[in-house]
């Protein structure tokens, strides 16, 4: 018990309730559960950054490695005032049920630094990040754990950390990590492939209820970065009208459809979506509660909670972000039968199903076409969709449990394989 003081986060105990309840549910060995319930490895560095103005300012960064049975560590590194062990862990966690419900020959980690990047300048990012690197240098590796952005990283943070790691092994580990610029062995369509991957699963439970994406169709979009950017791109290019988006500073709103090309290029100019031209501000809170065909939650976690879950009114859910809903919310939202959830573990799996692309075509140097990425993201999470789908039909039970039953399943059969050392 001690032990879980230190995990101790929301996020954390949701995750934790929310396995014990699929544990119970598909009578799950009392050894895995046992095993499964804490992460294999957590590591805690302190990280000493020279700030520009000659101080030295000293931040606290994670690594949690919780399940690799199923292949190397997987999952990405983020960059947030509210990371702790709790946070990261959890995250790791779904990390680790998010390639088993993808099928991907990978495990589960996440990591992340104690940090408000929006404070620090280009250069003190980067030294961040360098020493980040330095720190869990031996906990990282093309066979054993690969990094990725998670939110408040990017293309350019896998950059540097690709190039610390390089330098310290003295020669090009382009694999050490996934989501790098295409110039240094990232792939095509990584960067908008979590997003992409959203739309593809609304696609898919959209046919699934009969229910036609089109002009007629609305969505609101939490969230304006890497994620909510891309899913109201894709949103937006099948004709569906956005009408309403927000980001960390506030939400704008336009019911005929927010011009959304438009849109990134204002926030590309001003960094953020409000004072937009041709929108309206509106309350971000309400975002969540609007009348509205698809919701993207695709910002932070826990903003779905009891206190706003009776006045959600989308017809589907497709939670962009890691763990956008509270276990108490949860509970009210698997009786509800209006609301068709897309669970985070499927609906953006597919950030991690193009850092598995890219990780491949790294090792083997020989890289594919976009349109060869998209097929092979549609069909892989496509393949994943209906599997749950079936699952929750089988068991007579929701979405996100059916998501957690599948993957917990092919964790544990492959554990039972493998066998316990020594
Ligand atoms: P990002 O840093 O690129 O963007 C985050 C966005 O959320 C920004 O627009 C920011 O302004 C906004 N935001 C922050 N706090 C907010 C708040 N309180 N209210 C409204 N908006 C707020 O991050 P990202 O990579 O897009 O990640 C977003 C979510 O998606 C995270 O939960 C992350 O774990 C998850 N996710 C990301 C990836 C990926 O490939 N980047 C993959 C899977 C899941």
């Amino acid at each position: 018990m001690a032990m879980e003081m230190e995990w101790d986060d929301p996020l954390y105990r949701s995750t934790v309730a929310l396995f014990e309840k699929t544990a119970e549910a598909i009578d799950l060995d009392p050894n895995v559960r046992r095993r499964l319930r804490f992460p294999e490895r957590a590591v805690i560095v302190t990280i000493p950054v020279r700030m520009d103005d000659g101080r030295v300012e000293t931040f606290h960064g994670y690594r949690v490695q919780h399940n690799n049975t199923r292949g190397p560590f997987k999952g990405g590194i983020r960059y947030s005032p509210d990371v702790n062990l709790g946070e990261v862990t959890a995250l790791a966690m779904l990390m680790s049920v998010k390639c088993a419900v993808m099928g991907l020959p990978l495990g589960g980690a996440k990591g992340g630094v104690r940090v408000d990047p929006a404070k620090l300048s280009r250069a003190e990012n980067q030294r961040l990040t360098r020493r980040f690197t330095t720190e869990i240098i031996n906990d990282i590796g093309p066979d054993s754990d690969i990094p990725a952005p998670d939110m408040g990283t990017n293309e350019q943070t896998m950059a540097w950390i690709m190039d610390t790691y390089s330098q310290m092994k003295g020669h090009a580990v382009p694999a050490v990590v996934t989501g790098k610029p295409v110039s240094v062995g990232g792939s095509l369509g990584r960067s908008q492939a979590t997003g992409r991957g959203v739309v593809y699963m609304v696609q898919d439970a959209a046919r699934h209820l009969g229910m036609e994406l089109g002009e007629k169709t609305t969505a609101a979009v939490q969230g304006f970065g890497n994620v909510g950017m891309n899913a109201a791109r894709k949103l937006d290019r099948l004709g569906v009208r956005v009408v309403a988006v927000s980001d960390v500073y506030g939400a704008i709103r336009n019911d005929r459809g927010l011009d959304i090309p438009g849109l990134r290029k204002w926030v590309a100019k001003t960094g953020r979506v409000t004072g937009f031209p041709g929108s309206e501000p509106m309350d971000p809170a309400e975002l969540l509660e609007m009348k509205v065909d698809v919701l993207v939650p695709a910002a932070i976690g826990s903003v779905i909670t009891e206190k706003n879950v009776h006045k959600l009114r989308c017809r589907i859910l497709a939670e962009g972000a890691n763990g956008p809903v509270t276990a108490a919310a949860n509970e009210v939202l698997r009786e509800n039968p209006d609301i068709f959830v897309i669970p985070d573990v499927l609906a953006n799996a597919g950030g991690v199903t193009v850092s598995y692309f890219e990780w491949v075509q790294g090792l083997q140097s020989f890289f594919w076409t976009a349109k060869e990425i998209n097929q092979r993201l549609y069909h892989l999470m496509s393949k994943a969709f209906h599997e749950v789908l079936e699952v929750a039909q089988k068991h007579q039970v929701d979405m996100r449990t059916a998501a957690m039953i599948h993957g917990i399943s092919r964790i544990a059969e492959a554990m039972k394989l493998r066998g316990l050392f020594p």
